[in-house]
């Protein structure tokens, strides 16, 4: 059951968004979701989907998650479903979008996959970051701008991450020793690249096979950044096909080397990931830094 105060609201956005009364009729819980309670709702106009959180918590989640999905569905690569309207209750926030029903992977699935998200990787910026902060997972992600990819992923994606870690106590003196020692080597490990629009989430459980058997990407982290995190995110929880890569590389090769560089980007997930649940996580995170480090 949708949490109370919902539907109401609800009810408004689809309003605005349908210009006719849309009424909730129904709605059933769907499970899977990591972070937000999810519904699939019943309305007299379409049946859609709502996720919903603490408004106290995060109050601006599902704007941001909002404008992600929207900048990648101007693309129109990667299927990305359309969001019908966000709004908030005295206790939740809530997103309201475009259901997707599944289907069976077609053929060309993979192919079309990788072929889609180089498209929408080939959408650049002037610089790296975004023009507002939002979430991975449920911390924040602060996008600040960088003319440079490896003042970017220092300082926006690794650093904040390394911070909460080792006030957390994750983290030691020895690991932030490692992290400098890291630093300093990105870039002979990292090629150049322009900023590309990316998924920044884009592991296993952030997409769905449409009814039509096609990739739809949820979810997002978005920002301008290099390509390869996308990439590396892919094969971090779950694995995407052979086909995936190989169609993604004939659409826009990536420099040779691309699966050595892999940890490198997944330290950010990974300590993302430290700093949700815990120390399972620590021992990749420290396997990654020693290899790169030479410490
Ligand atoms: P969370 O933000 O908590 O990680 P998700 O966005 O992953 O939640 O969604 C929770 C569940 O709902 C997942 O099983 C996901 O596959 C499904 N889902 C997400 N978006 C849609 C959608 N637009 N249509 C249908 N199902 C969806």
């Amino acid at each position: 059951m949708l949490p109370r105060g919902i539907k109401q609201e609800a009810e408004k956005v689809l309003l605005d968004y349908y210009g006719a009364p849309a009424g909730i009729e129904g709605s059933s819980t769907l499970g899977g979701g990591s972070i937000n309670a999810a519904f699939r709702v019943e309305t007299t106009e379409e049946d859609v989907f709502l996720k919903c959180n603490d408004v106290h918590s995060y109050p601006d989640m599902f704007e941001k998650e909002s404008a992600g999905l929207s900048l990648m569905r101007k693309t129109r690569t990667v299927y990305v479903p359309e969001v019908i309207g966000t709004g908030k209750t005295h206790s939740h926030s809530f997103i309201i979008m475009e259901f997707i029903h599944s289907g069976m992977r077609k053929d060309s699935f993979w192919d079309d996959f990788g072929k889609n998200l180089a498209a929408m990787h080939g959408h650049s910026s002037k610089m790296f970051g975004l023009d507002h902060d939002n979430y991975m997972g449920s911390l924040v992600q602060s996008n600040n701008r960088h003319q440079n990819w490896y003042d970017f992923f220092i300082l926006q994606r690794l650093e904040p991450q390394v911070r909460l870690a080792r006030n957390s106590g994750y983290l030691n003196q020895g690991h932030i020793d490692q992290f400098q020692r890291l630093y300093k080597e990105l870039i002979n490990i990292i090629p150049e690249e322009k900023p590309a629009l990316v998924h920044g989430d884009l592991y296993s459980g952030n997409y769905l096979i449409t009814d039509s058997g096609t990739p739809c990407i949820l979810d997002p982290a978005t920002a301008y950044n290099h390509r390869e995190v996308d990439i590396a995110m892919s094969t971090l929880f779950g694995l995407f096909d052979d086909r995936f890569y190989s169609s993604y590389n004939e659409e826009s090769p990536m420099h040779p080397g691309w699966e050595q560089r892999i940890d490198i980007y997944n330290l950010y997930p990974l300590l993302v990931h430290v700093n949700l649940f815990g120390m399972a996580y620590l021992s990749s995170v420290e396997r990654i830094t020693r290899k790169f480090s030479q410490g």
